[in-house]
């Protein structure tokens, strides 16, 4: 048998190993097997996430498949570019991310490639993933208010358009507008109520804030704990980040708030995904598949979901204990690729309502 495997994946290769060779060729199928061991397969991946779940995850994978992954960080604009400038020479096979909307960006840039997977389609709901393949979410977080346990009764708390009242003048803690967390809630916004009502809330929270926006979720949080506002605008996982932190006022910061879950007899709170893609120029695009495929089932999102407070996207996969204590809740299953297709709109709406 002559087969060049330098060309070949492990998942290629197996799949002849089996089609052609069958048990009655016992030896022969063991040659093939240790030569493709001696092969190192490889995948590359460009990535904005900085949790250590991932490179924990990326151990696992190596030592369960013999695909070595090699990772390059960076932070989204950088990583960007870099696909841009590279085109299909590109050194990476995926670009994983935290927020729909640079998902968006990569694929209305061409970026990503067509996929499918029978695994994934039956894993991940519709709603959290591109239609033909091009994305696909892994961990969900939600976008939610963390009020002041002492100060604020949940009778005062409805739906994310409630922020707008005038009651909530001075009280509102959220961080800028070039933020894709709040692009993505803001894009949601406009599904949901149409452009001209989204503008009129997004100004009437900016008259609601208590400051204009400076820092980052968990600074949004400790505000609330600080009694400067009494409600902050933060994604789920910031809240366990700060309740389990090693800093004592961060702890407290965290424990000085409660989460609610806006919009629950209505649509269902707004929420967002990290997720990755395989890229144009993907030379190891099997591999690739293999390694979203395995980050999807329950081995991985099990360390997903304990390490990092976010929501697994497998149902058969609880959440960890702290996030169930946050309890059960209503998603808005507005499709993610619409979230993505409306940041444009998003960021022009926030510049006419003026939120820095
Ligand atoms: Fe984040």
């Amino acid at each position: 048998m002559n087969i060049k495997f330098s060309t070949l994946t492990v998942a290629l290769a197996s799949v002849f190993v089996l089609g052609s060779c069958g048990s009655s060729a016992e030896g022969e199928t063991n040659a093939v097997e240790n030569e493709v061991a001696e092969v190192q397969e490889e995948l590359n991946i460009y990535t904005d996430r900085h949790y250590e779940v991932d490179r924990v995850l990326y151990d696992l994978f190596e030592a369960e498949t013999g695909i070595k992954v090699n990772i390059l960080p960076g932070n989204p604009e950088e990583l960007l570019s870099r696909m841009k400038n590279e085109g299909d020479r590109g050194f990476a096979d995926i670009y994983f991310t935290a927020d729909v909307a640079r998902l968006y960006q990569a694929q209305a840039a061409g970026f990503f490639q067509n996929s499918s997977s029978a695994v994934l389609d039956s894993i991940i709901p519709s709603y959290l993933r591109e239609e033909n393949g091009q994305w696909y979410g892994l961990t969900k977080r939600a976008r939610i208010i963390a009020y002041a346990k002492d100060r604020v009764d949940t009778s005062m708390l409805s739906t994310y358009e409630d922020l707008a009242n005038a009651k909530w003048k001075g009280k509102i803690a959220v961080r800028a507008s070039n933020n894709v967390y709040n692009q993505s809630l803001l894009a949601s916004i406009i599904a949901n109520d149409g452009e001209e009502a989204a503008l009129a809330w997004a100004t009437a929270v900016v008259a609601n804030m208590y400051q204009a926006p400076s820092g980052n979720d968990r600074d949004q949080v400790k505000a609330v704990f600080a009694e400067k506002a009494d409600l902050a605008i933060v994604n789920t996982y910031y809240v366990g980040k700060l309740l389990n932190s090693e800093d004592p006022l961060e702890k407290e910061a965290g424990e000085s708030v409660n989460i609610y879950f806006p919009n629950q007899s209505g649509r269902g709170t707004h929420i967002n995904i990290s997720g990755l893609g395989i890229l144009n120029g993907a030379k190891n695009a099997e591999n690739a598949m293999k390694l979203i495929e395995f980050l999807a089932q329950e081995k991985a999102q099990e360390q997903l979901a304990e390490a990092n407070y976010e929501f697994p996207v497998n149902k058969n996969v609880p959440a960890s204990q702290l996030v169930q204590s946050w309890g059960t809740f209503k998603e808005d299953t507005l499709s993610l690729q619409t979230i993505g297709e409306l940041n444009a709109t998003a960021i022009q709406l926030f510049d006419k309502a003026g939120w820095k």
